[in-house]
């Protein structure tokens, strides 16, 4: 469509969310524009390839395994990828004591890992906690209490305690049990081993213990994004990057249009649909005439983590067999390394490879404005100090920073986040969906099926993708 024309929607922000549901609609005969600041698509799900003398390596914004419930969303993943496509088995371990713990939980290799001492300690803890219990309940007004309760402090100060405060970067007593709720599988080792050993009954398998995946041959997780572009493009829709949405007009209670920055300058798209993906913070912040009072002060104590990422070739054919390892220490600045030859054996050339360090950071602090020789040294002292690589191994390094990684949950996170989202959602014809759009810590296939969702409830139909947003089989 010429962009003069109005589309009949508008939809901000080119990630997974944004492209699923632009798709959706493209194929639906709508006339859809997309607007994405960044030079490429896929946000948070994005990737890149680097060229060297070496040859040629692709790269995620860290490591992402796409694993769903869902099989229409599979099915709509695999049609995208077509055959460029590899199948990985799912390897992730956890660097503790000097040692590496199987992740998932093995019990033989946890008992043979974990100091004797503590392994009684945490078992002793876990009983008393347990028959406790029965007589006390002690609320879960926080993380560090959600966990307590549950798995005894022993358990919560090894696997818990340090790792939360080390990605959050506040004590583990202001961060809201609703994230423990909704992520504990991802960082706990005590609920792996319950999972393992309780499988549901409806003989589901949980997302924790997903062992197969799928992953793209060459290109990245982000060729998901580019796939959704090309075929959005096909039907005549448009995908325009490197433009920014700056202002979102509205009157009388509904959106007129949007002022858009890109290649050709600024420019009004009148739109009287708009889907937005992008933070709800940023959104609230764009508005004309602008928010009130009440929803900017409720958008100024929205947090969220930020994240560097700083890749190392190695002249060295793998270092690992994991997609990523946990490194919870905070003697070690890394929270994660992870090697994408692992998901794809095609995305580096046969003898280098290409790792991704993980430091999470706050906007501007002392290490997100630090220089990228510094994290360089950094992370190359943290891995060898672990004995994962040698110095002399490292060939080239280089980094990238994501200023909206994470949304932290901290005490008030709710009552903000329903105060922004609530004023959203009275402006007729603006909706808003996805992880920032919702402020919601999900995963990918989340993301697709809410923005599925979201197109669906355009057309007048389907389950609310907010109701969607919320249902607890998407996390764990
Ligand atoms: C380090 C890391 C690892 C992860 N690993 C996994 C994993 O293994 N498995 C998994 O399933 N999930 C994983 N996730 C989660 C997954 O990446 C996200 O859930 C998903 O990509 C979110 O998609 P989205 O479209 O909702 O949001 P985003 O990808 O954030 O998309 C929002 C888009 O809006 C754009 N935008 C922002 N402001 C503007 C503006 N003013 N104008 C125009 N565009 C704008 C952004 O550039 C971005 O492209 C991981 C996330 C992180 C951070």
């Amino acid at each position: 469509m010429s962009d003069n024309q109005t589309p009949d929607v508008l939809v901000l922000g080119a990630g997974l969310a944004g492209l699923s549901a632009a798709y959706k609609l493209a194929r639906q005969g709508k006339r859809v524009v997309v607007v994405e600041s960044d030079p490429k698509v896929g946000g948070l799900a994005g990737s890149g390839t680097i060229v060297t003398e070496w040859g040629e390596f692709d790269y995620d914004n860290g490591p992402h395994r796409f694993h769903t419930g869902e099989k229409h969303l599979n099915e709509e993943v695999l049609a995208l990828l077509g055959d460029n496509v590899v199948q990985a088995n799912r390897l992730s371990r956890i660097f503790l004591f000097g040692r590496f713990f199987n992740y998932p939980l093995h019990g033989p290799n946890v008992i043979r890992n974990l100091p004797k001492v503590i392994l009684v300690k945490a078992f002793f803890d876990y009983l008393m906690v347990k028959i406790k219990s029965l007589f006390v309940k002690t609320p879960d007004s926080n993380f560090e209490n959600w966990v307590v309760n549950r798995f005894g402090r022993t358990l919560y100060k090894i696997f818990f305690g340090v790792y939360t405060e080390k990605t959050w970067g506040i004590p583990c007593s202001q961060i809201s049990p609703d994230w423990a709720a909704q992520r504990i599988t991802l960082l706990s080792l005590w609920d792996t081993v319950v999972k393992t050993l309780f499988k549901p009954k409806d003989g589901s398998t949980p997302r924790t213990l997903v062992s197969k995946f799928f992953y793209p041959r060459r290109g990245g997780i982000g060729t998901l994004c580019v796939r959704y572009k090309e075929e959005i493009e096909k039907l005549g829709s448009s995908v325009h990057t490197s433009t920014r949405a700056v202002v979102v007009h509205h009157e009388n209670g509904a959106t007129t249009g949007v002022e858009v920055e890109g290649p050709e300058g600024r420019r009004l798209i009148k739109a009287k649909t708009v889907l937005s993906t992008i933070p709800c913070t940023v959104l609230s912040g764009i508005l004309s005439p602008p928010a009130p009072k009440a929803v900017t002060d409720a958008v100024a104590s929205m947090k969220h983590r930020s994240m560097i990422f700083v890749y190392l070739i190695l002249n060295r054919q793998k270092v690992t067999d994991d997609h990523w390892i946990y490194l919870p220490e905070d003697s070690i600045t890394v929270h994660r390394l992870s090697e994408f030859k692992n998901f794809s054996p095609y995305s580096a050339p046969k003898d280098q490879t290409l790792l991704c360090a993980e430091i999470t950071c706050d906007f501007m602090d002392e290490l997100w404005v630090d220089s990228d020789e510094n994290l360089r040294k950094t992370c190359v002292d943290d891995l060898v100090k672990i004995g994962l690589i040698k110095r002399d191994e490292v060939l080239t390094t280089f980094s990238r920073r994501e200023r909206y990684a994470y949304p932290l949950y901290d005490l008030n996170y709710k009552a903000n986040k329903d105060c922004v989202l609530g004023y959203l959602a009275s402006i007729n014809g603006l909706d808003t969906t996805g992880r920032q759009g919702l402020f919601k810590y999900n995963n990918m296939d989340h993301s697709i099926g809410m923005g599925l969702a979201a197109a669906e409830n355009l057309m007048g139909r389907g389950e609310s993708h907010s109701k969607i947003a919320d249902e607890q089989k998407w996390f764990g």
